[in-house]
């Protein structure tokens, strides 16, 4: 299937950038991630709304319209129109002629836009039935976790601690409260049924999922509270859910090795993710 790369349609292995690239030089850009079911993105206004936030947090101007960018997306669905897919888009701020930490030219120094759909893997059914495991990791990550940065290297090295101890991901903890994951975001349900999620701040990128998982739970009747959560009430959950694009809502019964509630996918997952799956039957073409 060919991919986009700043205006033409390519096969993978023509597109390339320069090793000038900000991108590959300094990590210096930005990316989104919108799953598609049957050819229909997911909250495509929403992921757009928080590209848009992510340029703005890099000072970078979104070199395409929206209407651009959804004709861009368009063709590249069509390539599989039916499938469940996954779009990644990424924009960097270009390859100018030398490194320099300073913004190039905007006049001379165009950004490097690339697209991509890929093939959504559907989630494990042993992963769905057992649950999933996480470990907690320090988050050592810088101060705008807002920004959907492609400078991922301590994501990286969380989600390989985590699979390294054979776990599905890692639960990052700053100052004794847990953000979110390094890949995705969670909630929690208490011992006494409340549903609990880490607000929105510089600490946590807000998922899409998320708040699409908490519109949902609104909508089934639940109350959804959006506060910091500790350590002790992590481990002390009854349930503990990751929400992400990939994942939806997947359950979590162990922590660091420990079970979470009776060790297995709790009945407020069960109905949440029905409500996730009954969502997904109602999307319609962009
Ligand atoms: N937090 C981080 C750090 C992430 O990388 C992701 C996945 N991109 C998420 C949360 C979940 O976001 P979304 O629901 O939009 O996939």
């Amino acid at each position: 299937a060919l991919v986009y790369l700043n205006g033409a349609f390519l096969p993978l292995e023509q597109a390339q950038v320069s090793v000038l690239d900000r991108g590959f030089l300094f990590g210096d850009g930005v990316y989104e991630v919108i799953p598609v079911y049957g050819g229909k993105p997911v909250e495509l206004a929403a992921h757009f709304n928080r590209l848009d936030a992510s340029l703005r947090g890099i000072h970078l101007i979104n070199p395409l319209s929206r209407a651009e960018w959804r004709a861009v997306l368009r063709q590249l669905v069509n390539n599989n129109p039916d499938g469940d897919q996954t779009l990644y888009l990424q924009v960097t701020r270009g390859a100018p002629p030398a490194r320099d930490h300073r913004f190039p030219d905007p006049a001379t120094t165009a950004p490097t836009v690339f697209a991509q759909a890929k093939p959504l893997k559907p989630r494990d059914p042993q992963v769905l039935a057992q649950g999933a495991a996480v470990v907690l990791c320090d988050d050592v990550r810088w101060s705008r976790c807002d920004i959907k940065s492609i400078s991922l290297v301590a994501a990286v090295l969380a989600r390989q601690a985590a699979a390294a101890q054979g776990a599905e991901e890692a639960l990052l903890v700053r100052d004794g409260h847990v953000t979110e994951g390094s890949t995705s975001n969670y909630f929690i349900v208490t011992s006494n049924q409340q549903l609990i999620t880490p607000p929105r701040g510089p600490y946590l990128l807000s998922g899409i999922t998320r708040e699409l998982v908490m519109t949902l739970a609104q909508a089934a009747g639940l109350t959804v509270t959006e506060r910091d959560v500790t350590v002790d009430e992590c481990r002390a959950a009854a349930e503990l859910w990751l929400t992400s694009s990939t994942r939806e809502v997947l359950p979590v019964t162990r922590l660091d090795g420990a079970p979470i509630g009776d060790g297995r996918p709790g009945a407020l997952w069960q109905k949440l993710d029905s409500c996730y799956q009954r969502y997904k039957q109602t999307l319609t073409a962009d």
